[in-house]
């Protein structure tokens, strides 16, 4: 029979030729996370070292000389800002080479493969073509899902509950309090009260929080300074008259329910075939403790928006298309020698395990891995009194070179997880805040591509058995 399925397969091959490039198979890949996780970088290097697969070889189809081509085409979606590869690409690898603006929208890009067949008959038939359709699109946005189902009164308690536990929140803490919601909306008011809201959002996110919703507050796009982003959480439930403070809120928090997040997930994230979900691991083990317990609790957050089970109108939109795939990377592994890159491996696989269990997750693959999208360091081990230190060395944002030893990682991912839940250790203590280093000049004689950890496993896994 596997004959006759690579014949049958042939033929469908030679079908897809006479009816041209409409039946050319598309895998969309959606890459997200966080803001500052690495989603840029990630596609960068990732288009740029499928473009030029010098340092490729652990995706099976180029180890096996099976891609003749790659290259850029225009994207299908005409009306989605196109990411802007080549100005990243060039900043990451001009004479100084800098990191690349981040994300801030929703940007799509599509690179085209043309591959030779694999099979009994692959001889018969004429190179193939696959279209690889990247979407970029902030975390943020997708955590908004758990802002589905939920009233503005449900929204407001739970979100003024975890505010107080948060230094970060006392400015608008203060700014509510003793405020009447039933009193009628005075815009200045609304106005001031969404944005001392942003500034807590913007705060904790730099305290190294993940839970903040709505995920437009942070990244506004084109919607900055409308009504359906002017309105921040009240206490004490959906007082007063029409026209009153809570009652225009609770109108604004259902507006943007229903014209911001619905249409994204109709739009992009229900196009998916494959995802990547990039963490900054690293960041969050550093900023302690709380980070940590905070991140396991979005993990699941991200895990249910993957499992649309549960909710209702998101299988409404899916229909029958699912992501079959979810890869979970923890990014910028290059901070760490490569002696630890299993022990981030196994808290990042930790960290998934448990949310697919909160999520109640039976839906797709999923893997985690430690990767570097840009490897922005070189190792070296220092030898002093007997004892060995395995060091990083990089650029600072100073243009200096400097090594540094982060601090060590447990080896068991319980020690970090059970201590988030409930203790004080903090880890990579050490070095760990100074080390932001600049991507590397690619020197003479360079191979193409990117230097990168591990980005071409992950390519297999995302999209290795398409090719
Ligand atoms: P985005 O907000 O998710 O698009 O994040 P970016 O892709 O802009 O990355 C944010 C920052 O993280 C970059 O400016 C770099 O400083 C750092 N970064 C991202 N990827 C890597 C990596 O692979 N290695 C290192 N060393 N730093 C990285």
């Amino acid at each position: 029979t596997e004959i006759a399925d690579n014949v049958w397969r042939g033929i469908e091959d030679l079908g897809a030729g006479v009816s041209g490039a409409f039946s050319d198979p598309v895998i969309r890949l959606g890459v997200t996370g966080l803001s500052g996780a690495g989603k840029t970088v990630f596609i960068t290097s990732l288009v740029a070292n499928l473009l030029d697969r010098a340092r490729m070889s652990g995706l099976r189809a180029e180890a096996e000389g099976r891609i003749l081509a790659a290259y850029l085409q225009p994207q299908p979606d005409d009306t989605v800002p196109r990411f802007d590869f080549e100005t990243h690409l060039a900043a990451l690898t001009g004479p100084d080479p800098r990191w690349p603006e981040s994300t801030r929208a929703v940007s799509e890009l599509r690179l085209s493969l043309r591959l030779r067949g694999s099979g009994l008959i692959a001889g018969l038939r004429g190179p193939r073509s696959v279209h690889l359709d990247i979407v970029d699109y902030p975390g943020e946005w997708l955590l908004d899902l758990g802002l589905m189902g939920r009233d503005y009164d449900e929204w407001s308690a739970e979100v003024l509950k975890r505010m107080g536990e948060r230094e970060q929140a006392r400015d608008y803490l203060a700014a509510i309090e003793g405020l009447d919601p039933a009193a009628p909306l005075d815009e200045p008011l609304a106005i001031s009260l969404a944005e001392k809201f942003t500034d807590y959002l913007q705060q904790a996110r730099k305290a190294g929080y993940s839970d903040l919703t709505p995920g437009r507050f942070l990244l506004p796009g084109e919607l900055a300074g409308s009504p359906v982003l002017t309105f921040a959480p009240l206490p004490g439930g959906v007082a007063g008259a029409r026209g009153s403070l809570a009652r225009e809120f609770a109108r604004r928090f259902a507006a943007y329910q229903s014209k911001v997040v619905r249409p994204f997930f109709r739009d992009h994230f229900a196009r998916i075939d494959r995802q990547i979900v990039l963490v900054d691991v690293l960041g969050a083990i550093h900023a302690g403790p709380r980070a940590v317990e905070d991140l396991r609790r979005t993990m699941a957050d991200i895990m249910a928006a993957f499992r649309p089970g549960r909710v209702g109108w998101l299988t409404g939109l899916l229909g029958v298309r699912r992501i079959d795939r979810i890869l979970f990377a923890a990014t910028k592994a290059d901070h760490l020698h490569h002696s630890q890159h299993a022990a981030l491996t196994r808290i990042m696989a930790a960290l998934m395990r448990e949310a697919k269990d909160r999520a109640d997750f039976a839906g797709a693959q999923t893997a985690a891995m430690a990767i570097a999208s840009v490897r922005a360091t070189v190792e070296e081990v220092l030898r002093h009194d007997g004892q060995e230190l395995a060091l990083v060395r990089g650029r600072t944002e100073d243009g200096r070179e400097a090594a540094f030893h982060p601090g060590d990682l447990p080896d068991n991912p319980a020690a970090i997880l059970s201590a988030a839940k409930g203790g004080q250790t903090r880890w990579l203590d050490g070095d760990y805040g100074m080390m932001r280093f600049l991507p590397i000049p690619p020197g003479a004689g360079a191979v193409g591509g990117l230097p990168h950890v591990r980005l071409d496993r992950a390519a297999e896994f995302l999209i290795g058995d398409r090719l």
